[in-house]
């Protein structure tokens, strides 16, 4: 049940007739597990807090870097050094003391992340590069755990939804492959405007809540990407790969 102040808090969205009570009552009891609390987690993760998502796990071994001040506002010059995971952490319970955040400051990989995301109910994964994307994607599957997935470089975002177990619906290998070395682009190398971060996390955070809540169109199976060089925006329908090496039935 929620509190006098928990309805005070969320009546802006709770009125929305597509959300409602129902919709405030899932995410207080949904579990979003946040890969990166970089470009995307920040945002992600700020929207997900305030919006009452009842348990945050933030994993990210990397400290706070000042050439990420840009694009991540949940830092600042006096956080250089510090876990981004506990500083996001921190954050997040600051900002809605009602949400449980925990931070995991280590690396995930194929080897930790069954363990690591156990028991949530969505992954929000924002992180830099393919071999971590693909080890959680290969927990996603197995699991059984909706996997929100959004990249950005340079001027370009995406966003998708995979739901892998399902047998009609594509994992992230069905889209890339499953080759850990395949080069990425990161925004160390390609460069990335701030504002771009923010608007491709926020809309992840909207997609997770979407997929936590269940209104309007879903994103499952489904790419969007925008390219706000010259605004453009589309979106395209992901197949699942028959001969998908971590999906295939
Ligand atoms: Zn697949």
């Amino acid at each position: 049940m929620l509190s006098d102040a928990e309805l005070d808090r969320y009546a802006r969205q709770i009125i929305l007739p597509q959300f409602g009570g129902a919709g405030q009552a899932k995410l207080n009891a949904a579990h979003v597990a946040i890969i990166g609390a970089g470009g995307i987690g920040c945002p992600a993760i700020t929207y997900l807090a305030a919006a009452g998502v009842g348990r945050l796990t933030i994993i990210d071994h990397d400290h706070v870097e000042r050439s990420n001040l840009h694009r991540q506002p949940l830092f600042t010059d006096a956080d250089i050094g510090a876990p981004k995971a506990a500083v996001a952490a921190e954050a997040a319970r600051r900002i809605n003391p009602h949400v449980a955040a925990e931070a995991r400051i280590e690396r995930i990989d194929a080897g930790n992340a069954e363990s690591l995301l156990d028991g949530a109910t969505l992954i929000l994964d924002g992180c830099d590069n393919f071999a971590t994307r693909l080890a959680v994607n290969r927990a996603a599957v197995a699991r059984r755990i909706p996997l929100l997935s959004a990249a950005i470089g340079a001027f370009e975002g995406q966003v998708a939804l995979y739901e892998g177990w399902r047998e009609d619906a594509p994992c992230y290998a069905c889209l890339v492959g499953d080759d850990p070395d395949r080069p990425g682009i990161n925004c160390a190398e390609a460069g990335v405007m701030g504002a771009l971060a923010g608007m491709i996390g926020t809309m992840a955070a909207l997609e997770a809540v979407r997929a936590l809540t269940g209104w309007g169109q879903p994103l499952n199976g489904r790419l969007a990407i925008i390219d706000m060089l010259d605004r453009r925006w589309r979106e395209i329908g992901i197949a699942k790969d028959p001969e998908c090496p971590i999906c295939r039935g």
